[in-house]
């Protein structure tokens, strides 16, 4: 029974076997849109039972913000390694990382630690983490100056609401899905959605919309604005003023744009709305990106003025005028702004 026959044919199984997994994970995760790399490989080592803290180690990085600093630059041996055993383009790969499409000055900094009112390195919207088979963090969620989500309108978070700690997936030690809070469990599509006024959302998507690294590199006032964004705080004026825009929270960067866009900051008497309709008239469309980068440049200064409206000189009474123009050509799905924003 136990004579081996010389003659049987050599059954090389172990060698396809190899051939077909061993050079790759035993599961592969497909990147969703506008997905965030950091995202996708806490995905892809829950996927494959390696908890995100430990998957460092086999990606042969330190510990620490390991997969957020891939976000930022993803080294050429850790994307042969990633490619070579899920399978996924080397393309694929660095359109999820953050270099590039998106103004590196205006990202949130690698912070993962710091007072109430400090930015964190992350935001996120608990109803896309809610609605998605698989919830996921979106790269845009990295930008400082990004306020709420563009698909249903809310404002985003930074922090976990049960225990106020920010987004710590790389150091996630258990094996637990991306949206629960590393520090306390919570459920992150649990979060209640904080208020956003309508016309501080205008300013939002009307800042994300002219506001790509294309643009901002190629127009001749992209660079001022982007250190114009960088400056809002002082623009808005209050408590933060002393501030950087990227050093602030969500919450502080929402009470700058909810002062800079509020129309009642701006006078309303019949002289004033006629001023301001017929500015209206004179704004550019929204297809033309770089006039409107001047436009936004100018009226975050302190001391330009649009157009026909020398008179008003103060920042934050030059941005109602520009977003009731950009709300009338590019009202946005299901967005219903006030009546004296829309000017009807
Ligand atoms: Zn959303
Ligand atoms: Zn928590």
């Amino acid at each position: 029974m136990t004579t081996v026959d010389p003659h049987a044919p050599v059954i090389s199984i172990r060698e396809r076997y190899r051939d077909m997994v061993s050079d790759r994970w035993p599961v592969t995760v497909a990147p969703q849109p506008e997905e965030l790399l950091s995202s996708w490989l806490h995905r892809l080592a829950y996927a494959n039972g390696v908890a995100p803290r430990a998957f460092a180690r086999v990606l042969g990085l330190n510990p620490g913000m390991w997969s957020a600093a891939l976000d930022l630059r993803l080294p050429a041996d850790v994307a042969n390694l990633l490619s070579a055993n899920t399978g996924i383009a080397h393309n694929q790969l660095a359109a999820m990382t953050l270099s590039h499409d998106l103004p590196r000055e205006l990202l949130l900094p690698l912070r993962n630690n710091g007072r109430q009112w400090s930015s964190t390195w992350l935001q996120f919207c608990s109803r896309c983490l809610a609605e998605g088979a698989q919830p996921y963090f979106r790269r845009r969620w990295r930008l400082a100056t990004r306020l709420s989500c563009i698909e249903h309108g809310c404002r985003l978070r930074d922090r976990c609401p049960s225990c106020l700690g920010c987004i710590a997936v790389f150091d996630q030690a258990e094996l637990v899905p991306q949206h629960y809070c590393v520090a306390c469990g919570y459920d992150l599509r649990r979060a209640p959605v904080p208020y956003l006024s309508p016309t501080a959302r205008t300013l939002d998507r009307c800042i994300d919309n002219f506001c790509s690294l294309e643009a901002t590199a190629h127009a001749p006032f992209g660079p001022l604005l982007v250190r114009r964004l960088l400056s809002m705080p002082s623009a808005a004026g209050g408590y933060y003023s002393t501030m950087m825009l990227t050093s602030l929270s969500t919450s502080a960067r929402t009470y700058c744009a909810e002062h800079l866009s509020r129309p009642s900051e701006w006078p309303v008497d019949d002289e004033n709305d006629r001023k301001a309709r017929r500015l209206w008239r004179l704004v550019p469309p929204t297809s033309d990106h770089c006039a409107w980068i001047e436009l936004l440049a100018n009226a975050l200064g302190r001391k330009a003025g649009l157009p026909g409206a020398s008179e008003v000189k103060k920042p934050g009474k030059k941005i109602p005028y520009l977003l009731g123009a950009y709300a009338r050509m590019s009202p946005g799905p299901g967005c219903r702004l006030p009546p004296e924003l829309i000017g009807t």
